[in-house]
């Protein structure tokens, strides 16, 4: 491969997004489908069909080195396999690295999407150069991940940084895996979504935000933001007793890892400041002074981004490291 090499990088959500990126972390060539819900096959299909497009358009044909994928849920370390799938349909009884491998006939790995985004701010945004970082991504889950003396820390089998299943209500709402009480029961985009809707049909004080008049089904985290940079006061409510919480959960894990930098990403940090804010002032309140003093909080650099260039820079790093098969 004379010419410089491009890496794939994949971001798979309720949307699967995926880039051809290069070895600085520039994006060339995106692309964007809305992911099949219901039927694995047809997923599967879906993800190899929106790689082959990238690896077959004129710029990149016969440069791709790598892919890199950032999935929502858990990916084995030693399996490669996707053994939880949130906010997914169910490929946990598909062999789905190896038919990606086979189809593609690429180098590829395999990464939970926070881990993804958080790879993305630490090598070609606004984490570059430090060696501690907390990286928080709010969506339709919440994940999360850590940078320890300079590494990406999976844990032992690859789960490690499963934020959202924080406990920050004792006998809480039931989540989605099995337990009472997690933080993504309460902060995740749709439970925003959620606490706005009961506020708004419990809370007389609220009756006349003009949230009032969205329909069933068609309240969303960006209305609602929205409707919070323009002064909507049940709508900054609830922003920021949703920072509170995230501040609260974020001060135990300062406290206990004493990272140099939080930042915050994913989809519902279009809520900037409001959020940010909240979470800052509410950490500050349960934090060691001497840790909270040294810990800068702040947004993603790379936004919607940040998940693509990461898994690219996965790729990157692992071919570099003779990683990959
Ligand atoms: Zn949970």
């Amino acid at each position: 491969m004379s010419e410089s090499p491009f890496f794939i990088g994949v971001d798979i959500g309720r949307t699967i997004r995926a880039a051809l990126v290069d070895e600085t972390g520039r994006v060339w060539l995106q692309s964007r489908i809305l992911a099949e819900r219901t039927d694995p096959r047809a997923f599967l299909m879906q993800v190899i069909a929106v790689l082959r497009a990238l690896r077959d358009s004129e710029i990149a044909r016969g440069r791709i080195a790598a892919i890199g994928i950032g999935w929502p849920g858990l990916v084995g370390r030693q399996t490669q396999r996707i053994e939880l799938a949130s906010h997914l349909v169910d490929v946990t009884g598909c062999d789905v690295y190896g038919e990606v491998r086979a189809a593609l006939g690429v180098p590829l790995v395999f990464e939970n999407e926070a881990n993804a985004a958080a790879y993305g701010e630490w090598t070609c945004g606004v984490a570059r150069g430090l060696r501690d970082v907390f990286y928080v991504t709010i969506g339709t889950g919440i994940g999360a991940a850590l940078i320890l003396d300079g590494r990406l820390q999976r844990g032992a089998h690859g789960f490690a940084g499963e934020f959202g299943h924080v406990k920050v209500e004792p006998g809480g709402i039931e989540c989605g895996c099995g337990g009472r009480g997690c933080l993504e029961t309460i902060a995740s985009g749709p439970n925003i979504v959620r606490r706005v809707r009961e506020r708004l049909f419990s809370d007389p004080a609220f009756s006349l935000s003009p949230l009032a008049t969205q329909m069933e089904g068609t309240l969303t985290v960006p209305l609602i933001v929205q409707a919070a940079l323009d002064g909507d006061e049940l709508a900054r409510t609830v922003l920021r007793e949703t920072g509170r919480y995230f501040g609260m959960a974020i001060a135990n894990v300062l406290n206990l890892l004493d990272v140099e930098m939080v930042c915050l990403g994913g989809p519902v940090m279009l809520a900037g400041e409001i959020l940010l804010d909240a979470v800052r002032k509410e950490a500050r309140k349960h934090t060691l002074r001497v840790i909270f003093e040294r810990c800068r909080f702040t947004s993603s650099a790379l936004g919607q981004d940040a998940g693509i260039i990461g898994a690219a820079m996965l790729a990157r790093d692992a071919v570099a490291a003779m990683a990959l098969p």
